[in-house]
């Protein structure tokens, strides 16, 4: 079955428009780019390893930027002659009759077919003899996908000790949001007529599995926090998984939202939760020029979006005296909560390539 879900997966990689549209992702050519190109100290002379390595664009950037060796390995059988092709026609590839011992040719990129966890008898590669690890691993939610386990592999396989991985630090945040960021809007106002019926049932939908879509930060009703943050050269592979709490506080802004018979102007009802990831290219490795590569609502969007996770029924939260006491409605009067605590775990699904997410929300 896991055979069959790989063939899925690698199968997904080999049609060129998810590879147009990560290439069209600037936020993400951006960190990239700046990381690799920006930071000689780290890339001159280095032998790189690109673990899944596509179209092979992180692999010509390591070698504009004057790796001695690139080993670009990538699953899907399509994408490494792709990435050949293009690394030859850019007079990148390592030509077979080149060696690479004698210093300056141009040809520095080998393209090896496999996945990186098997190429050991396909490519002549000491272990532990890598010092720049590349890759861009990171999935919907940061995790979906669960390719971070195959860059950990490559990492305590072929890097030296003390080598450079990139990115080196993830971080996961989260934040609350307001009607705003639910489908009642649109459902309430159709031509004049009202259809927020539909909006509910909707919503009621939502709850039970987490959208990927655009956030506007306006919409947001609570201050965002971090849920977790990985460190990829120190990490275990199996912290992969976690489990993680994180307490919502009302933010400052005093917008009007969602149901209406609330007892204070300061009190908001938020509607879910919204997650997204920070990658960092951090002084660490990049001496000269760190990056980050930022998929938050307060920056511009990248085809990441946003992942939302809504809650079976809207919490109210609020600052005032209301405070007090527990969030309860009394007739019509609601007295919101002072924070939202919350609990979220994010496991790898074993049998597909895709991660739970399970959420705990409680007004406090
Ligand atoms: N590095 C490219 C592509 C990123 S998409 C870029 O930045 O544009 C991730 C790629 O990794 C896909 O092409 C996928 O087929 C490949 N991949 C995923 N897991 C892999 C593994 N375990 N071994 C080799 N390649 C893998």
């Amino acid at each position: 079955h896991i055979k069959k879900v790989n063939e899925s997966y690698f199968g997904s990689y080999s049609s060129f428009g998810i590879h147009r549209e990560m290439l069209s992702d600037k936020a993400r050519m951006d960190a990239y780019g700046q990381a690799i190109l920006k930071n000689p100290s780290l890339l001159n002379g280095a032998v790189v390893m690109d673990v899944g390595c596509g179209t092979g664009i992180l692999s010509l950037f390591a070698a504009q930027a004057g790796a001695s060796r690139v080993i670009a390995v990538e699953a899907s059988a399509k994408m490494a002659a792709v990435a050949s092709r293009v690394a030859k026609d850019n007079s990148l590839l390592l030509s077979k009759n080149e060696t690479r011992v004698n210093g300056n040719q141009k040809g520095v990129v080998e393209v090896v077919h496999g996945m990186v966890e098997e190429i050991d008898k396909i490519v002549e590669l000491q272990p532990h003899s890598v010092d720049v690890l590349l890759s861009e691993w990171m999935g919907y939610c940061l995790l979906y996908e669960s390719m971070l386990g195959s860059v950990l592999y490559a990492r305590d396989r072929y890097l030296k000790p003390g080598g450079a991985i990139l990115p080196d630090t993830a971080t996961i945040f989260v934040a609350g949001f307001g009607k705003g960021g639910t489908s009642l809007p649109f459902w309430e106002n159709v031509c004049d007529f009202d259809m927020s019926s539909i909006g509910e049932e909707l919503v009621t939908d939502a709850a039970r599995y987490p959208i990927v879509d655009v956030i506007d930060h306006q919409d947001l009703v609570t201050s965002s926090t971090i849920l977790q943050t990985f460190d990829l050269a120190t990490m275990k592979p199996d912290e992969v998984d976690f489990t993680a709490t994180a307490s919502l506080e009302p933010n400052s802004s005093n917008s009007e939202n969602g149901k209406t018979h609330l007892n204070s102007k300061t009190c908001r009802w938020c509607y879910g939760v919204v997650l997204w990831f920070d990658t960092g290219f951090t002084s660490r490795f990049c001496r000269e020029t760190p990056a980050v590569l930022s998929t938050s609502p307060y920056t511009p969007k990248t085809h990441w979006s946003q992942t939302i996770l809504t809650f079976r029924e809207p919490i109210a939260i609020g600052s005032g005296e209301d405070n007090a006491r527990k969030p309860e409605t009394i007739g019509t009067e609601v007295y919101p909560a002072a924070k939202i605590d919350l609990r979220v775990s994010i496991v790898r699904s074993t049998e597909h390539r895709s991660i739970d997410i399970s959420m705990e929300a409680a007004g406090v």
